[in-house]
């Protein structure tokens, strides 16, 4: 399905570590969101100068419900855009155009998949860790922040994965370091392998230094990591997968 220009509505917004959740009624695009799709979102209101739409990962959707599709994004503020989404509240209206992207490529096997993220880049992993453990995969993931403050989805990480790692830069949760740090060790211990090769094995990667400020953001290749005897499985792990990075 090609992306729509929806007028939603908040539904509901929450705060969870440095970031902001903001839950928005979009019909249209919920129900043809996959996994690893993003959405672009028009801020400031009606007569304002910001021209630029930003964008954000769909952390979550649901499809139906009493109030019709909604998307879920997770942010933290930049800039003046950002400010702005986190002064909504609920029934603000939003303009939405979604779900843009290309979604994350999935086995046709069940292979071990080792789902790695740096701060919100986190968000868009949880569908995914859905959709592959639907597919009997067996998911572990590698959360890291450069604070524990910035990490997200340590806990749901935990709830919903077979084997967990979590660093920050600063050492105060976790393992103090880089996701990359610990992957090698993450990897070995569940028998998996990087595929594609390790320059491309992050499905999403992590901050900088905290105080760290980026040109912009950037687009990576995923995805992470499967099982030897799947090996010789050919199909859609060869395919380049988009999501975004976090710089
Ligand atoms: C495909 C895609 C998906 C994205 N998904 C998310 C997401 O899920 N959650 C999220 O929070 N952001 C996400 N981003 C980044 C987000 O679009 C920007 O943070 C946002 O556009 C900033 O808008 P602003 O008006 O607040 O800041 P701007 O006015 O555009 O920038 C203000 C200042 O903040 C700096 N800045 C801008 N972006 C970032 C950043 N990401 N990190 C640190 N400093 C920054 C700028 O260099 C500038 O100095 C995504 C970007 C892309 C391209």
């Amino acid at each position: 399905m090609g992306a729509v220009q929806v007028r939603g509505e908040v539904l509901s917004t929450r705060r969870t570590g440095e970031y902001h959740t903001l839950t928005i009624v979009a019909p249209g695009i919920a129900d043809g969101a996959r996994p690893g799709q993003f959405v672009a979102l028009a801020v400031g209101g009606d007569h304002s100068a910001m021209l630029l739409r930003r964008a954000f990962s769909i952390y979550r959707v649901q499809e139906r419900g009493i109030y019709g599709g909604t998307v879920e994004i997770v942010f933290s503020v930049h800039g003046k855009g950002t400010a702005w989404l986190a002064s909504l509240h609920a029934h603000d209206p939003v303009d939405v155009v979604g779900p843009l992207g290309r979604p994350f490529a999935l086995p046709r096997e069940p292979v071990t998949v080792t789902l790695v993220g740096g701060g919100y880049g986190s968000a868009p992993l949880f569908t995914l860790a859905e959709q592959l453990r639907g597919r009997g995969c067996r998911v572990d993931f590698v959360i890291g922040a450069a604070t524990e403050g910035r990490l997200f989805g340590a806990l749901e990480a935990k709830r919903i994965s077979t084997q967990v790692s979590i660093t920050t830069e600063d050492g105060s949760l976790g393992e103090k370091g880089r996701v990359t740090d610990v992957l090698p060790s993450m990897l070995e211990r569940s028998g998996a392998e990087p595929y594609p090769p390790p320059t491309r094995v992050a499905v999403t990667c992590s901050f900088g230094s905290a105080n760290a400020r980026p040109s912009g953001p950037t687009m990576s290749t995923g995805s992470c990591a499967r099982s030897p005897a799947s090996q010789a499985v050919p199909g859609p792990w060869t395919e380049k997968t988009i999501s975004t990075v976090p710089p």
